[in-house]
């Protein structure tokens, strides 16, 4: 088969053995060699690829945690504080005050058909103090249509009285998770899944469904590639038969630009029911789709006060957070997964939430030790020197959630954890001096998905308001770099494949215009995304 050789001012290849080159061959979707072309000549016969001549090559970026729901929710009106773009290029203004949310529903629903339902994602009530979302405050805005608001963290949603008539949810009042006003009667708020369920009831679509449609995954696709990623996870899939059709699917069509690796939801099933569906879907994957992860949901988050703290609990006197099962349920989870011989990505928020999981691996090791479990802490967001200690002792990755240091830093130094435990959020330069394989994430839809970005948020620390936020966990942009590579894949077992430029792995590349190890790092979320190569096939931006 012909020979590619790709050239470009200067490829960063994540191998030690031979660190930067300027040529990299390519023949049948993976790396024939790497190096300087006088070296690659006795090869064969290659054809020069020399459009990135001027440009500057990584491995393709993995990104560790997100959810293919990203890829969903942009149908729906975007409502987040903080301005984002969406996969179209068109930039959103944040929300800041409830007038300004009150006005773009208003717009929104005057495009839309008359008696339509409305949709609406990203608004979150940490940042708007004193004041509750209500039904009252959506029906000033939206009340010819039934609407619904999901919050952030996408555990709650307010909607407007039409909707809690629609979903005849009046009737159920006392329900637990339908929030009642002072006059008795539901407010509009519903909390977790029994109470959002008859709202989508009723609107005859869940939205956690829609990561197993293929549209959803062709956009999640979109949005991962635009930003430099190659390889991308969907953290919380609950592997339905429909599911891993739409999965094989979109990877098995030309031009699949990621590769995909679900992680199948635990809760979704019985321990027994999971194992056996994750050991039949062993030979269901191919080049671009890779099953075996499986995912745990211990507590909930920080911001939202659902995460489980240690004492002394959160800094503002908030009451402790929620267990998403049982914490005997969830130890056993783990030893379950643990001798079926397979992998587990756990959330975990608080620190009460790390040391439930620390002592249920410690256990699962001491029944069935295993020499290279991989299990990974996701987000494990201020986990304390002595649980880092445990976690490098029990052979335990972390995949930090660093884009929290931009987006609620503020909020966690001023209300929940306070000064001291706020300097230790993500605290990478820690794990790093443990020797602790570490992954950086964005959980998109959560944040938005784009690994300089998260670099940018682990080397300079540095909170939305400008603030600087524990500058003694800093660590370098070389590390960094190698957390949104082979640190992610690793934690996903795919270091044999992707992460770095090594001859015999899958040709996946980013392309950058500028070199992010010569920039100033203060640069770094601002350096433009060329193109991505995955698997030999380029995909240029626009
Ligand atoms: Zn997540």
């Amino acid at each position: 088969m012909s020979i590619t050789l790709f050239c470009a001012r200067r490829i960063i290849t994540m191998d030690p053995s031979l660190p930067e080159a300027t040529h990299i061959a390519v023949q049948d979707g993976k790396i024939l060699a790497v190096g300087p072309l006088e070296e690659l000549r006795d090869l064969g016969e290659y054809h020069l690829d020399d459009r990135f001549a001027g440009k500057v090559i990584l491995p393709g970026f993995v990104e560790g945690h997100s959810h293919a729901l990203e890829g969903a929710m942009w149908q729906y009106l975007y409502l987040g504080y903080f301005p984002r773009r969406d996969p179209k290029g068109v930039c959103w203004n944040g929300i800041t005050s409830l007038a300004a949310m009150q006005q773009r529903l208003r717009e929104h629903a005057a495009a839309l058909p008359a008696g339509e339902p409305m949709v609406a994602w990203g608004f979150d009530p940490v940042y708007f103090e004193g004041v509750r979302l209500n039904r009252e405050v959506l029906d000033q805005a939206v009340n010819d249509r039934p609407l619904v608001i999901f919050h952030a963290s996408l555990h709650v949603m307010t909607v407007n009285s039409r909707m809690l008539e629609y979903a005849r949810l009046e009737q159920h009042a006392g329900m637990e998770g339908i929030m009642l006003g002072s006059d008795g009667r539901p407010n509009g708020e519903l909390q977790e899944m029994a109470a959002m369920h008859g709202v989508f009831d009723a609107l005859g679509r869940n939205l956690f469904e829609e990561v197993s449609s293929l549209s959803t995954l062709q956009a999640y696709g979109e949005v991962a590639r635009r930003v430099g990623v190659t390889t991308i996870t969907d953290l919380y899939n609950p592997l339905t038969d429909t599911g891993i059709a739409a999965l094989q699917e979109i990877t098995s069509l030309p031009g699949c630009p990621v590769r995909l690796v679900p992680a199948m939801a635990a809760l979704s099933w019985t321990s027994e029911q999971g194992i056996e569906r994750l050991q039949a879907c062993r030979n269901m994957g191919n080049d671009k789709l890779h099953f075996g992860l499986v995912k745990l949901m211990t507590d909930g988050s920080i911001q939202g006060y659902t995460a489980r703290m240690q004492w002394p609990g959160y800094h503002d006197g908030h009451p402790n957070g929620i267990w998403n099962a049982p914490p005997e349920t969830l130890h056993q989870l783990v030893l379950d997964y643990h001798q079926a011989g397979l992998q587990l990505h756990i959330h975990t928020n608080g620190d009460e939430a790390v040391e439930l999981i620390l002592d249920a691996i410690e256990d699962a090791q001491t029944l069935w030790p295993r020499a290279d479990h991989r299990h990974t802490l996701q987000h494990c967001q201020f986990i304390s020197q002595a649980q880092l200690r445990r976690a490098a002792r029990l052979g335990v990755c972390l995949n930090m959630f660093a884009n929290h240091i931009y987006y609620w830093g503020d909020i966690h130094r001023q209300k929940t954890l306070g000064f001291s435990r706020s300097r230790r959020l993500e605290p990478l330069a820690s794990a790093l001096r443990l020797n602790i394989p570490t992954a950086i994430h964005s959980d998109a839809p959560v944040t938005p998905l784009g690994p300089l970005f998260t670099a940018w948020c682990a080397v300079q620390r540095q909170t939305a308001s400008g603030a600087s936020l524990g500058e003694a966990e800093r660590i370098s942009v070389a590390d960094a770099l190698h957390m949104i590579t082979l640190g992610a894949a690793y934690t996903l077992r795919l270091d044999h494949l992707v992460g770095s430029l090594e001859v015999g792995k899958y040709a996946d590349m980013v392309i950058l215009d500028e070199d992010p190890l010569e920039q100033d790092a203060a640069r770094l979320r601002d350096i433009g995304i060329h193109a991505t190569v995955v698997g030999g096939e380029v995909y240029e931006n626009d």
